[in-house]
């Protein structure tokens, strides 16, 4: 089993890399915020609740991200591989994806980081905001709250991969087909 995190702060392509890269290597892709979202629109109570977090820019509570995660990954017991992708979000969130993959013996392989400038975050976000139907791209507060919960919370997880030296830091600026290509170039020196 191979297993990859994209790792970045909103709008740094995250989801736009996953789709190809579930494409070529034939992994399961497992988005917390795809996950969340769905949740919302089938309007289950786990739904309601995010969706109010998720209004403000805050990161929904760790035991609920996990939980689907650990469910997600009963679901696909015969997946060569998961590409998840936004997440984990913070330390708490990383420590349980290990114990989850450890009872699998199928560890993280690596973490690729996608770096971008915070300008270029604001413009994209608001940009995808004008068809993503998504009510947090179209909000600058919103999008500046979670661009903050990243600095925050999250970025303490690169912290925590690279004491296992597993952190690759890629440029996120460039053509959708530059980025895809150095994230392959990293991938294809540890498959
Ligand atoms: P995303 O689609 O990854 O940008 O996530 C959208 C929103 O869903 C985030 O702003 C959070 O409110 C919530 N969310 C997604 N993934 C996580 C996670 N791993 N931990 C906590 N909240 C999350």
């Amino acid at each position: 089993m191979f297993n990859l995190i994209l790792f970045g702060p909103p709008g740094s392509g995250k989801g736009t890399q996953s789709e190809k890269l579930i494409a070529k290597y034939g992994l399961k892709h497992l988005s917390t915020g795809d996950l969340l979202r769905s949740e919302i629109s089938r309007q289950t109570p786990l739904g309601k609740e995010a969706k109010s977090i998720m209004d403000k820019g805050q990161l929904v509570p760790d035991e609920v991200v996990i939980g689907m995660i650990s469910s997600a990954l009963d679901a696909n017991p015969d997946a060569r591989g998961f590409l998840f992708d936004g997440f984990p979000r913070t330390a708490a969130q990383a420590e349980a994806l290990d114990k989850l993959l450890e009872l699998k013996e199928a560890p993280i392989a690596a973490m690729l980081a996608l770096e971008v400038s915070e300008d270029e975050l604001i413009k994209r976000l608001l940009k995808r905001g004008e068809t993503s139907g998504r009510s947090d791209d179209t909000n600058e507060v919103v999008i500046r709250a979670r661009i903050t919960e990243y600095h925050n919370k999250t970025a303490v997880v690169a912290d925590y991969y690279k004491k296992f030296d597993k952190v690759v830091m890629v440029k996120g600026e460039g053509t959708i087909d530059e980025i895809f290509s150095r994230l392959c170039t990293e991938i294809d020196k540890r498959a």
